[in-house]
């Protein structure tokens, strides 16, 4: 039976397509999709995984002591039967078959398929029998984590074979997830799922940020959405309402099919702005940046007209990898990729931006902060831990060496950690010397994404080249409201004027000064608010690649003068949402 569930529209779009569940609830798992010709290898996997397990479990039974309470060997004889039983071996067999799922991933998906039946039976001694499966996964998970996978990662989901959509296309699959990290997200990058929804999350937490980098539909805080849609239901993800509609009806499908071939419209009649300047039309030239995630994302930039990387975030260099950090030469490899990608246009590399919503790995994901947001993130971790600081420093100052880079300090709020983050370029710098190591000259920015900073303003410019606002982070440390909690997404204000107050003045006194000051949050990317951002003065606006040419269109049709004393006028008003929805 057809119903809708109402979450936060992260990225736009309509994305329809069957439901692939991620068993979050099992985070460190391992999801990926692997070449269907290594099925059969990725099968065997298993079956190794569970008859060594079978061992393990029949040699505990042997060696039970002779006094070991009776119900202990019946337990044992349970999580045996529980292992060998049909339905969980056949169902895991499906999914790495039919769905080229990696081991783990079929083992976890198959899990909650069977702990779906185990909540609905009636009898309670069966229903907790829930628990003791739970427990015999865990053990195969734990042995596959133990052993090496000889099955590589295909970067390329093949379609559920035999399943086919109107002639010949694959079946589309959308996933779905009670909650992803950015890491998971970044494993995903790679792969053909058409959209993606999440039980959590907020519409500038790092997962939605990375689905939009994706431009691919999402809904994210959509509550229970991944316990209300079972595996395989058809499902349609309205990314612009935050809408899903789950086995919808076939008047249902039509209208939404209609509504998906208007965007691909209008994106192509978007793409004719590629090579068209970013100029108003009273002349003002605005630059139009790109934010990415990694070197690759530097083709999507330079195909979207970008005309340089305003935000480059290093972090998802260091995420997923188990706590190993990637050393300097990898890291310059890294940055060197993204200068060389971007063919000549300026690079803007922030230094790591780890913590919060974006932990190492799952390892870290629920670290003992009591409160991440406001903990050791950003500068804050980078400056806890010089060693690895210098690192990261070195290796941008070598890739500086091929290109035009730019150096953007997270989440600086006191003068002691300028003068700190200073001193340690200048070390790096000294190190490079001592090695007769090359490295080129970078300009400095901070961002100014917690309102202390925005506060003493003076100061930033005194010491840096240019700014950046962080507006999702300068949003939610302004109006304190966590930016990846559902609970206060709809608390979560660009416009309240607190918050436009903060960036008028830091882009007015920028000005004032000569140094330059963009935009890297969601805001830049935000076509509703582009004719507000120039009013403000605002020539520089950083975005995933996806939505440049959108706010170009704004930006070709604004006259900046006109919007100057119409933009006072908001950031002057106690409701300036009014006033931005009919200018
Ligand atoms: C921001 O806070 O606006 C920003 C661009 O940084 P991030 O989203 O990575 O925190
Ligand atoms: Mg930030």
């Amino acid at each position: 039976m057809s119903f809708s569930i109402h979450g936060l529209a992260v990225s736009r779009g309509i994305a329809i397509g069957r439901a692939v569940l991620v068993a979050s609830s099992r985070a460190d798992v391992a999801h990926y999709f692997i070449d269907p010709a290594q099925a059969q290898q990725e099968v065997q996997r298993i079956r190794i995984a569970r008859d060594a397990v079978a061992e393990e479990i029949a040699r505990i039974q042997r060696d039970l002591p002779k006094d070991a309470p009776p119900e202990l060997a019946a337990l044992l004889d349970v999580h045996l039967m529980l292992l060998q039983d049909e339905q969980l071996s056949a169902g895991v067999k499906h999914w790495i078959m039919e769905r080229h799922y990696n081991a783990e991933w079929a083992i976890t998906t198959q899990y909650e398929v069977l702990a779906r039946q185990f909540d609905e039976m009636e009898d309670p001694y069966l229903r907790e029998r829930k628990a003791d499966l739970e427990q015999v996964v865990e053990r195969v998970l734990r042995y596959l984590k133990g052993a090496a996978s000889p099955v590589q990662p295909s970067a390329r989901p093949r379609a559920p074979q035999g399943e086919l959509l109107g002639d010949s296309m694959d079946v589309p699959l959308v996933l779905i997830a009670h909650d992803l990290s950015p890491a998971d997200m970044l494993q995903f990058k790679q792969s053909l799922f058409v959209g993606f929804v999440t039980d959590v999350g907020g519409r500038t937490s790092h997962t939605a940020i990375v689905a939009r980098s994706m431009d691919i539909p999402a809904v994210v805080g959509a509550r229970s959405a991944s316990s209300l849609i079972a595996q395989d239901d058809w499902v349609i993800i309205d990314g612009d309402t935050g809408v899903l509609i789950v086995d919808p009806s076939p008047i249902i499908l039509a209208e939404y099919g209609f509504k998906q071939r208007q965007g691909e419209l209008e994106r192509e009649r978007l793409s004719r702005l590629r090579h068209t300047p970013a100029v108003t039309l009273d002349s003002q030239k605005v630059d139009l940046l790109a934010n990415i995630e990694l070197p690759e994302d530097a083709a999507a930039a330079v195909q979207a007209g970008a005309v340089g990387v305003g935000l480059f975030r290093s972090e998802f260099l260091f995420m997923g990898r188990s706590g190993r950090l990637p050393d300097e030469q990898e890291q310059y490899l890294a940055y060197v990729r993204a200068v060389e990608g971007m063919q000549g246009l300026p690079v803007t590399i922030r230094t790591v931006d780890i913590g919060a919503d974006k932990p190492l790995d799952r390892a870290h994901r629920h670290d003992d902060h009591l409160n991440p947001a406001l903990g050791l993130r950003a500068i804050r971790w980078s400056l806890a831990d010089p060693p690895m600081f210098l690192t990261q420093l070195r290796a941008i100052l070598r890739a500086a060496a091929h290109g035009q880079v730019n150096l953007l300090v997270p989440m600086l709020a006191h003068v002691r950690e300028i003068r700190q983050t200073l001193s340690l370029i200048d070390h790096a710098r000294a190190q490079l010397d001592n090695r007769g190591q090359a490295y080129g000259p970078v300009r400095l920015g901070a961002m100014i994404e917690v309102p202390a900073a925005a506060l003493m303003l003076p100061t930033f410019l005194h010491y840096f080249d240019f700014l950046s606002i962080g507006t999702n982070d300068l949003i939610q440390y302004t109006l304190a409201i966590d930016r990846a909690d559902e609970a206060v997404a709809h608390l979560y204000d660009p416009l309240h004027p607190a918050v436009l107050r903060l960036l008028a003045d830091t882009i007015a006194q920028g000005a004032a000064v000569g140094k330059p000051v963009s935009v890297c949050g969601e805001m830049a990317g935000d076509v509703s608010l582009t004719r507000l951002l120039l009013g403000l003065g605002l020539r520089s606006f950083s975005m995933h690649p996806s939505q440049i040419l959108a706010v170009k269109q704004q930006v070709l049709r604004a006259d900046a003068g006109k919007l100057q004393a119409w933009a006072q006028e908001v950031i002057a008003s106690d409701d300036p949402a009014r006033l931005v929805q009919a200018p």
